[in-house]
């Protein structure tokens, strides 16, 4: 197996459809050459400026369906009627490149991560209140009413599963936000399973 310190973080985000995940991701790559976003596939209709193959793989059900058989995904959920899911191989790729991989995907794929025992951090993004997240949802003016209703019930029983998750952070300002990831990002490479190559080096030399 390749050495921790060399193999990127495997980063999952999850939290509320509206909550922020694609602003604060947007500016985490930003900043951050050494990490990466993986791009999902989706049985979802593409929402005005989205781009096949940057945004998602938009993809249709009969597709999707064999990609699940042919275990191509490292995860996928199924998500107010449509599916979700992260191609497996361009992750593993990025993660041996070195790079952090993030995962922008919703509670029952980054579960799925997580009781699949790979090594990963999970990060879910809470927001202020109930009704920040419906004026946020709302100004995005990308939903139908009826889309709204059920991103918001379904971010309901989101929230419960927040204690899951190793690290909450709250998206009160999307700067903020950000700098609480990099603290994430650092302290995780300071673990001593990464950080136990330097202590060797010192030892050999002693
Ligand atoms: P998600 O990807 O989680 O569905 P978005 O990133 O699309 O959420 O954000 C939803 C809306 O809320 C967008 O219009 C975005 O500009 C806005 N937004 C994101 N973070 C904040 C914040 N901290 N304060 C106010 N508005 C925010
Ligand atoms: P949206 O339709 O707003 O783009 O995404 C709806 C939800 O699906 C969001 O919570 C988003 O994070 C999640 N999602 C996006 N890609 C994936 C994926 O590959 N797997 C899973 N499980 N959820 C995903």
């Amino acid at each position: 197996m390749q050495n921790e310190q060399t193999r990127g973080l495997l980063i999952t985000l999850s939290g509320p459809s509206g909550s922020g995940k694609g602003t604060i991701v947007k500016s985490l790559l930003s900043k951050r050459a050494d990490t990466v976003l993986s791009v999902s596939a989706t049985t979802r209709a593409p929402r005005e400026g989205e781009i096949d193959g940057v945004h998602y793989h938009f993809i249709d059900r009969e597709t999707f369906l064999r990609m699940i058989e042919d275990n191509a995904f490292l995860e996928y959920a199924e998500y107010n009627g449509n599916f979700y899911g992260t191609p497996k191989a361009p992750v593993e790729a990025e993660l041996l490149a070195g790079h952090n991989v993030l995962l922008e995907i919703e509670v029952q794929g980054a579960e799925k991560v997580m009781d699949s025992g790979a090594e990963m951090v999970s990060i879910f993004i809470t927001i202020p209140s109930m009704q920040e997240l419906e004026r946020r949802l709302r100004g995005r003016d990308t939903e139908t009413e009826e889309t709204i209703l059920s991103r918001l019930s379904i971010a309901e029983r989101e929230l419960k599963r927040a204690f899951r998750y190793d690290y909450v952070v709250l998206n009160d300002d999307v700067d903020a936000a950000v700098e609480r990831i990099e603290t994430i990002i650092q302290a995780e490479n300071m673990r001593y399973s990464r950080m136990s190559k330097t202590v060797m080096e010192v030892l050999e030399v002693c």
